[in-house]
């Protein structure tokens, strides 16, 4: 069961957000893009199709030329793949047309493969699992700030509130190729999983977010947790996608 949402927020003029859910490839998506007049919007958009597009056209096949292949490591290649192409359209269309020069996008994306969920990011959108009651965030976001801290040098209260918390080192369509983060988990039933944007994450915390997604199914989580995002003042466009895992075959 998924849901997911999106608002421009109170302070932002248009949502350059863009998410994808697709319940027969089991595939989700969060995309926040930036850059350019209408560039933003533009880049989320070409990121959720292209990774629409990859996933739906790639077969999933166990032999190739009758070697054994693992297919996680072919769904983890793909989706790896599908997230490099989004990054290289958005970069070859940001070079050849001046209105979208400099435009590019985050991306967080999940694959739901059988027993096993592929995480897919580049920036700081984000994935949180919940599982027995705890959430936790899984991707590490590619920001100034998560590295800072990582590093030990400064505290995760002072990132919240940084002059450059919203610089991030990687993200889609700035340079022709890009390193995606991928990472492969066992699924259990129940396992609820939240992607976001920062405009979410900007506003409510990890264990805020936890009390939601826990509380309330996916639809009334993301309603509830975009009104929160936007009494906290709206800074920025507001992207919460959940989905819960039923069974596992
Ligand atoms: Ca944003």
């Amino acid at each position: 069961t998924s849901c997911g949402m999106t608002d421009v927020g109170l302070k932002r003029g248009h949502n350059e957000d863009n998410f994808l859910i697709n319940e027969e490839l089991n595939l989700f998506v969060v995309a926040d893009g930036m850059g350019g007049h209408a560039g933003g919007e533009y880049a989320s958009a070409i990121c959720v199709n292209t990774i629409e597009e990859i996933v739906m056209a790639i077969e999933m096949n166990g032999s190739d030329g009758g070697e054994e292949v693992d297919p996680v490591e072919i769904a983890r290649e793909r989706l790896r793949y599908a997230l490099r192409l989004a990054g290289r359209r958005i970069f070859e269309k940001a070079s050849q047309e001046e209105e979208f020069h400099g435009m590019g996008t985050t991306a967080v994306a999940l694959l739901l493969d059988g027993t096993n969920a592929i995480v897919a990011h580049v920036g700081d959108s984000r994935l949180y699992l919940m599982r027995d009651g705890k959430i936790q965030q899984v991707t590490e976001d590619h920001s100034f700030v998560a590295r800072q801290v990582k590093e030990g040098l400064m505290s995760e209260e002072d990132a919240k509130s940084h002059r450059m918390r919203n610089v991030i080192y990687r993200s889609l369509g700035y340079q022709e190729d890009v390193e995606v983060d991928v990472q492969v988990y066992a699924v259990r039933k129940g396992d609820r999983f939240l992607l976001c944007s920062d405009g979410l994450t900007g506003h409510v915390d990890g264990d805020e977010l936890g009390e939601y997604v826990g509380g309330f199914g996916p639809q009334e989580a993301s309603r509830r947790l975009i009104e929160l995002a936007c009494e906290r003042g709206g800074d920025d466009n507001i992207t919460a996608l959940i989905a819960r895992v039923e069974a596992v075959d």
